[in-house]
């Protein structure tokens, strides 16, 4: 069975430890196997070198080697190190005049269509927001349907459907119908595709442009480990991201998507998609997602 980092680390230091003090390359030869989970776990090479210089030169300079319980210190140097990595979860940002545009993107079969009602739901229950969610999907036929059933289900209001229009009409339709309505919040569903295309980011950015969205979240799935870290560079540059979605995290994913998708974009993992469940969302607590890598 595969052994998690903290008990192969506790085993190389009990082993060194059993020589007398430690010396520099026994934490050298310790940041190697931290190296190794890391990207077992998924993460980035860039990310994992910036990880392991950065745990390296704290344990050279607390003075780690000289202490009675070095292996100890060294595990939560890389711990903490993990969590301010991975920075603290934020709230939906919903400082703007109402009705707030919260633009949701990503590829298709992330998830995206799922959170948007999660988070309506989240934002009503928790909130009191009153929430319209509009699907800009024109593509797939099915897409907006499948949005007035999630909307039916949770008791959320959705534009309704007048087929033929484009994208960018219909954004404007339910911000429209947002501020006639008295709508708090105004959730667009943009349409996914199966990979990365200029044409998807062209009506993306139309869309935000239209909008002027308080949000923009993309919704990854943590199952897709080093592509997710693609995809979030990518709508980044392209569409500018305010905020991470990171859906799938019930799966047996070791999570180092969520540490690469931080570090590279700069953008923080706001909520995490913890199963198909209507309410299975949840903050982003760094700690957890830390053990996880960690193991
Ligand atoms: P979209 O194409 O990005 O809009 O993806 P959907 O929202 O339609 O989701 C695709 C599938 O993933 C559906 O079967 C969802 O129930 C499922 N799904 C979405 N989020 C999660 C999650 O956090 N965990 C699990 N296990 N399944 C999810």
């Amino acid at each position: 069975m595969f052994e998690g980092l903290t008990g192969r680390l506790g085993d190389i230091f009990d082993k060194l430890r059993r020589r007398g003090a430690l010396s520099e390359e026994d934490v050298s030869a310790a940041l190697r196997e931290v190296r190794v989970a890391l990207l077992e776990a998924d993460v980035a090479l860039p990310v994992v070198k910036q990880f392991v210089a950065q745990v390296k030169e704290r344990a050279i300079g607390q003075e780690v080697l000289k202490s009675v319980t070095p292996g100890q210190q060294v595990i939560k140097i890389v711990h903490d190190n993990l969590v301010e990595m991975l920075g603290e979860g934020a709230d939906i940002n919903l400082n703007a005049a109402a009705p707030v545009p919260v633009l949701m993107v990503g590829l298709q079969g992330s998830g995206k269509t799922t959170s948007t009602a999660k988070i309506a739901l989240r934002l009503k229950t928790k909130e009191r927001k009153k929430v319209l969610m509009a699907s800009l999907d024109v593509r797939r036929p099915a897409a907006q349907e499948q949005l007035k059933i999630l909307g039916e289900q949770t008791g959320i209001a959705t534009l309704s459907i007048v087929p033929g229009q484009d994208p960018v009409a219909i954004a404007r339709r339910a911000m429209e119908t947002g501020r006639l309505e008295g709508y708090d919040v105004v959730m667009l569903d943009t349409a996914g595709r199966l990979s990365i295309d200029e044409e998807l980011m062209a009506e993306v950015a139309a869309v935000r442009d239209a909008t002027k969205p308080a949000e923009t979240l993309l919704v990854a799935d943590a199952m897709t480990g080093q592509d997710a870290v693609t995809v979030a560079t990518n709508f980044n540059d392209k569409v500018g991201i305010t905020g991470i979605v990171l859906t799938r995290i019930d799966g047996d994913a070791r999570g180092g998507a969520a540490l690469s998708m931080r570090q590279i974009t700069g953008k923080p993992i706001k909520l995490l998609g913890t199963g198909e469940k209507i309410d299975a969302l949840e903050p982003f607590h760094p700690d957890r997602i830390a053990g996880r890598i960690l193991g």
